[in-house]
C-alpha cells in the first residue's frame, strides 16, 4: 500500500485553476497561461505521504530550489518567472509559490548519479550495470563511481516507482539530439552542484532534474526551442545529500533529512508495520522538530545563510 492517508483538497483562489496535487506539490495553472506551484509542508516515506507535515518545509525548499536556480544560471535557463503569490491566494502561500514558464515537459526523469545507492545499487547486485552502462567488479552501497553517470528514468502513475530505462530508450522516445542535451546538461548540472556541496561538507550522491522545452529564439535563432531545468532542483525530496564526513560504504548512509521520521516508522514506537496495508501514524511532535531541525541545516550548510 502507498499513497495519502487522506488526499488534501485543492484551495479555491479565483483566477486559478487546480491542475494536480502532487505528493508534495499543489499545481495551479493562472490566467497567463502560467503554472503556480506551491510547495505544501507534506512529508513522505516509505511511499506514504505522513498524516503529520513539517513546519516550513515548502518554504525551506522553495528557497532552496531558488538558490540553485540561481547558482545554475550560466549552465541552463530555468522555469522560474516570479515568486509573487496570486492575488486572492492565502497569505500563508508566501514563501512556498513558484509562478512558471508553463513548458512542454519533456517525459523523462533525468537522473545524474555519482555514487552507487537505491535502484542504481539493485541494478548494479544483478548485472554490474546502471540503466545498462556498465560499472567495475567490487562497488558497494555508498561507493563514488569512477565518474557521474546519466541514469533517465520515466515517470510512474503515483504510487509506482519510477524505472529505469536505458540511454537508448531514452533516444527512443526524445529522438537523438534531445537525448544527447538532456545527458549533457544533466552531468554539466551535477558536476556543478556536487563541487558546491562537496565544499560545503555534503555529498551530493545522486539527483534528479526535469525539463521542459519552451518555444522562442535560441542564440538569435528564430523557431529554436530553448530547453529550461523546470520541477524543483537539488532540495532534499529530489536528492541525497550525505554529510560528507560519515560515508562509510558498505552500508545505507543515512538521509540528511529524513533520517528520523523513517528511524521512528520503522522502530518499535510507532507500532507500524511498513511492509503491511495500513497507513503510517502521526509523527510525535520530537520527530517533527527534529525533522524541521534538518531541512534547516540542509539550507544553512548548502547556501551558507541561516533560514530564519
Ligand atoms: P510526485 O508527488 O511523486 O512528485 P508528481 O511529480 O506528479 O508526483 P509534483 O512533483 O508535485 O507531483 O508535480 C509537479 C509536476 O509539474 C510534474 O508533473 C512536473 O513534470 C510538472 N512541471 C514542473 N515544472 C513544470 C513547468 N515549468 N511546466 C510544466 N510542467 C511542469
Ligand atoms: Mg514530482
Amino acid at each position: 500500500m502507498s499513497g495519502f492517508v487522506e488526499k488534501p483538497e485543492p484551495v479555491r483562489v479565483p483566477g486559478l485553476v487546480h491542475l494536480h496535487t502532487g505528493k508534495v506539490r499543489d499545481l495551479y495553472r493562472n490566467e497567463a497561461g502560467d503554472l503556480v506551484m506551491v510547495a505544501s509542508d507534506r512529508i513522505s516515506a516509505y511511499d506514504w505521504v505522513l498524516p503529520s507535515e513539517i513546519p516550513d518545509k515548502g518554504r525551506i525548499l522553495t528557497r532552496l530550489s531558488l538558490w540553485w536556480f540561481e547558482q545554475l544560471a550560466d549552465l541552463v535557463p530555468h522555469h522560474v518567472l516570479s515568486t509573487e503569490v496570486p492575488p486572492g491566494a492565502p497569505e500563508d502561500w508566501e514563501g512556498r509559490t513558484l509562478i512558471c514558464r508553463s513548458l512542454r515537459m519533456v517525459p523523462v526523469e533525468c537522473v545524474a548519479r555519482g555514487y552507487l545507492t537505491g535502484s542504481g545499487l539493485a541494478e548494479y547486485r544483478r548485472t554490474r550495470t546502471v540503466c545498462g552502462i556498465p560499472l567495475p567488479e567490487g562497488l558497494t552501497d555508498g561507493s563514488e563511481l569512477p565518474e557521474p553517470i546519466f541514469t533517465p528514468a520515466t515517470k510512474a502513475e503515483v504510487g509506482a516507482h519510477d524505472e529505469n530505462v536505458s540511454y537508448q530508450e531514452v533516444v527512443r522516445r526524445v529522438g537523438e539530439e534531445t537525448a544527447a542535451r538532456l545527458r549533457g546538461t544533466t552531468l554539466a548540472v551535477y558536476r556543478r552542484a556536487r563541487d558546491v556541496a562537496r565544499a560545503r561538507g555534503l555529498i551530493l550522491a545522486d539527483t534528479k532534474f526535469e525539463f521542459g522545452f519552451a518555444p522562442g529564439a535560441v542564440d538569435g535563432v528564430v523557431g529554436e526551442e530553448q530547453l529550461v531545468l523546470a520541477d524543483e532542483v537539488l532540495t532534499p525530496d529530489s536528492s541525497r545529500f550525505w554529510p560528507a564526513a560519515d560515508l562509510q560504504p558498505g552500508r545505507p548512509q543515512p538521509s540528511f533529512d529524513k533520517q528520523y521520521v523513517r528511524d521512528w516508522l520503522s522502530g518499535p514506537e510507532s507500532g507500524w508495520d511498513r511492509h503491511g496495508e495500513e497507513p503510517p501514524p502521526r509523527l510525535p511532535d520530537e520527530v517533527v522538530a527534529q525533522t524541521r531541525a534538518k531541512y534547516a541545516e540542509a539550507y544553512r550548510r548548502l547556501t551558507g545563510h541561516p533560514f530564519e
